[in-house]
């Protein structure tokens, strides 16, 4: 018996759960991509999902399977990225109260944003405080439930729900590759790889700069690194999850890395060969792929396009920049 955090049972839940609320993204094909590596390319557009990233699976399946006394109470989140967006949107459709814990010097676009799903935002000093620790508290002294970015079993398992649609849907697969930050979307990617297409081979891709995934995978244990500096924001995690972990290392076969050029490629590509808005850290994936870190030739792979939030003077500057 398995004794890991989440089933391929928690995430067909999930799937239930979520059906009608999140958008089935479609699967996107391109002949130029699949001629360029010579092989059969499936992505599953995450930059199409509600608020713009996958992250809405996993925090719309945690707030609704919350208690009577839970929804009363309200939610709290610690994140400036897509994740509170998800919480402050799904809290909003279930009717419960969101709480956001952000850096004082988060992007306005992102308080914006959040406030305008309804979320009331609290700030913190990232250089003094301990978003965690701060979280932690609030939940306590105001009766909030706590969901954290990625290391939970119902964020997981809606996390996994979108390689579930891209296995229904692209049909069989020998590869699957997502992004990789705390490791939600990858756990219950490979959740559902192991259940649907046991000889998948699944990989995680994280920012070179970044590499505790890899160097957890490979020493065994999970690695906990200063911030890294890099481009894919959604993937400035310090470390793993414990929960995220325990999956990876069970139902992940590598975790690679690309480099920030490497995504600036990535998104050009997207943009001008496919029409497609993709921001830095939902490219992690299909880089390593379109430029070549692995040789998949001959191959049926399913790459997740994670999330499409970028603000559009920054992408203009990151694809017009002379390398
Ligand atoms: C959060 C995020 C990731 C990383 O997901 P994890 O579950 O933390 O590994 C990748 N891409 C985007 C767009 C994200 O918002």
């Amino acid at each position: 018996m398995s004794t890991l955090p989440i089933s391929y049972e928690d995430v067909a839940a999930a799937h239930e759960r979520i059906r009608g609320v999140a958008h089935r993204t479609p699967v996107l094909t391109s002949r130029t991509a699949n001629a360029l590596v010579g092989a059969d390319l499936f992505f599953k557009c995450e930059n199409f999902q509600r608020m713009g990233a996958f992250k809405f699976r996993g925090a719309y399946n945690s707030i609704a399977q919350f208690t009577p006394q839970q929804k009363q109470g309200g939610v709290i989140t610690f994140s400036s990225g897509n994740h509170a967006q998800a919480i402050a949107l799904s809290a909003q459709l279930l009717g419960v109260k969101a709480v956001i814990v952000m850096p004082k010097d988060a992007p306005a676009v992102k308080v914006e944003a959040t406030r305008g799903y309804g979320g009331e935002v609290v700030f913190y000093d990232r250089y003094t405080e301990d978003r965690e620790a701060l979280g932690q508290r609030l939940a306590d002294e105001r009766g909030l439930t706590l969901i954290p970015p990625y290391d939970h079993p119902h964020v997981m398992a809606g996390q996994g729900t979108a390689a579930k649609e891209l296995f229904e849907d692209a049909g069989g697969l020998d590869v699957l590759l997502t992004p990789l930050g705390g490791g939600g979307l990858l756990s219950g990617s490979a959740t559902v790889a192991h259940a649907l297409a046991p000889g998948c081979t699944v990989l995680g891709v994280e920012p070179e700069a970044g590499n505790d995934g890899q160097r957890s995978f490979q020493s065994g244990e999970i690695v906990h690194i200063d911030t890294p500096k890099t481009i894919a924001d959604g993937a400035q995690t310090q470390h793993l999850g414990n929960y995220t972990f325990a999956v990876i290392r069970e139902r992940v076969q590598e975790i690679v890395t690309v480099s920030d050029a490497e995504l600036v490629e990535t998104m050009k590509f997207f943009a001008s060969r496919m029409k497609l808005v993709v921001e830095p850290t939902g490219c992690l994936a299909a880089a390593a792929v379109l430029q070549r870190k692995l040789d998949v030739r001959g191959k049926r792979v399913g790459i997740v396009i994670s999330g499409g939030n970028v603000d559009l003077l920054r992408f203009a500057d990151l694809v017009s920049a002379k390398d």
